[in-house]
């Protein structure tokens, strides 16, 4: 019997946290974990799960317009934004209900609270202590907004998921994941979008093609993308009235909400790191070795606080191998090569694996395949839509290094492929599988020859 109230002491129930715990008390551990907020975390509560209810319902207005080409009358639809919110708000109470049911079935004790650590072995919640022969960080991110004047009138995107009523205007400052989706998210519920960006495109770090392909779409659908600005100042016109946005280059923009999403940082401070010395990175991220060890022998971190790739998938397959490697004597780190990811915009955007100038740095000679087309919905229902499919591969071993699209159910499609990238498939590989036909999946399997220009 251990000397320690725990074997395991979990700070955080998101992902991450959740998932090692759970796996640990599955092995026999004793566990607790503890969480300030609500259980699930960012992607559960206020992220991916909540974001992506929103998409669905605010896409339901593509859907009704491209149901008139196939001969539907309808009237004119309206979203009746507070309950969507409301249905979403519910949805989200039976998640965490599930996830506390999960704990209790692993036998995972839940502490409400803040926690910090007192010393290696000790962590504080509300005021009580608990020694723990080994602690887990796993407290996630926040979003982080620069310090301008005004930026107070601003929300991020745990405001924008619980708004009681659709903004006529909203600008949204920042173009990476959740500018963008939330662009989406505002545009198909109706209201004007404008996103002001301080780079040349939306989705930095994406290919090229892809970024150029979405803004051209996001544009086609009436949210406006402004480049090379940056926002001042915010001013709210009296106590209700609109705010007043100062641009760098003297233009004033008026918008009923502002946005920031200009990414999040880890949550790493006043949890009593330093003085028990756990290192961490300027950037405030816990440094951790290939198993998710800190610098303290028995603490470990996961997940979006030691800021490495911030998904939810990579946080649980982190916190499920710490798990496995110190309960089931099953030591294992976790592959973060050709990780798929994918964006909710609209259209969405998925890829996996290398970015035509990745692999262009990486690669003496690569072959690209492209295709655009008009997917066959937008044919009879008039939308001017084109999505591109693309495959990036090493001339030298054909070896396929990555898949990209944008264009309606990208993420379910790149997931299939991910599987073969991750098996280091070759373009003979795809050209001998039969597609399914009529799909637009079908063209990652039927793109015959490489593109003869290269795109910078
Ligand atoms: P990102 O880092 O993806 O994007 C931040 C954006 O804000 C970029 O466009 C960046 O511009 C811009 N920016 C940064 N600082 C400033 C500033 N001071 N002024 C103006 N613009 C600025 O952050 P997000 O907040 O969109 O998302 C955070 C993370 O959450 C993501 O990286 C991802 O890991 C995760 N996430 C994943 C999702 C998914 O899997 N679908 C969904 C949502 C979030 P520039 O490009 O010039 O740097």
């Amino acid at each position: 019997m251990s000397d320690f109230d725990f074997d395991l002491f979990t700070i955080g129930a998101g992902s991450g946290g959740v998932a090692a715990s759970r796996r640990a008390g599955e092995y026999g551990a004793k566990v607790a974990i503890c969480e300030e907020l609500r259980v699930g975390g960012t992607c559960v509560m206020r992220g991916c799960v909540p974001k992506k209810l929103l998409v669905y319902g605010a896409s339901f207005s593509e859907h009704f317009e491209d149901a008139k080409g196939f001969g539907w009358e309808l009237g004119t639809p309206k979203l009746d934004w507070p309950r969507l919110i409301a249905a979403k708000e519910a949805e989200l109470d039976r998640l965490e209900q599930i996830y506390l049911r999960l704990l209790q079935d692993s036998k995972v004790e839940l502490i409400s609270g803040r926690g910090a650590l007192v010393d290696a072995h000790t962590v504080e919640v509300a005021g009580k202590r608990y020694t723990a022969k080994h602690i887990l960080i796993a407290t996630g991110g926040w979003p982080v907004r620069p310090t301008i004047p005004g930026i107070e009138h601003s929300i991020t995107s745990n405001e924008a998921l619980e708004l009681d009523r659709l903004p006529a205007r909203v600008v949204i400052v920042g173009g990476g994941y959740i500018g963008v989706e939330f662009a989406g998210i505002f545009n198909a519920a109706g209201a004007q979008v404008t996103m002001l960006l301080r780079g040349d495109n939306v989705l930095r770090g994406f290919d090229l093609e892809i970024r150029e392909r979405l803004a051209e779409e996001m544009r086609a659908r009436g949210i406006t993308i402004e480049t090379e600005v940056v926002l001042r100042s915010v001013a709210r016109d009296g106590e209700d009235g609109p705010l007043k946005l100062l641009l760098d280059h003297g233009e004033m923009l008026e918008t009923d909400a502002l946005l920031y999403a200009t990414g999040r940082a880890p949550n790493s401070a006043g949890l009593g790191l330093e003085a028990v010395g756990v290192a961490c990175n300027p950037d405030g991220s816990v440094v951790v070795n290939e198993r998710n060890r800190t610098s303290v022998a028995n603490i470990y971190a996961v997940g979006d606080v030691t800021n490495r790739i911030n998904l939810t998938p990579v946080a649980i397959a982190e916190g499920r191998a710490l798990a496995e490697t110190l309960f089931n004597d099953n030591p294992m780190t976790v592959d973060r090569r050709d990780v798929a990811t994918a964006v909710f915009s609209r259209p969405p955007v998925a890829t996996v694996g290398l970015t035509e100038q990745q692999a262009r740095e990486q690669f003496s000679e690569i072959d690209v395949y492209c295709a655009r087309f008009r997917p066959m919905k937008a044919t009879i229902s008039g939308r001017n839509e084109r999505v591109l499919v693309k495959l990036v591969v090493d001339k030298r071993t054909d070896v396929v290094l990555g898949a990209h699209m944008v264009g309606d159910d990208a993420p379910e499609l790149i997931q299939g492929l991910a599987v073969a990238i991750k098996c280091r498939a070759t373009k003979r590989d795809f050209d001998a599988t039969m597609g399914i036909h009529p799909t637009a999946g079908e063209e990652f399997v039927t793109m015959r020859f490489p593109r003869l220009d290269k795109v910078e």
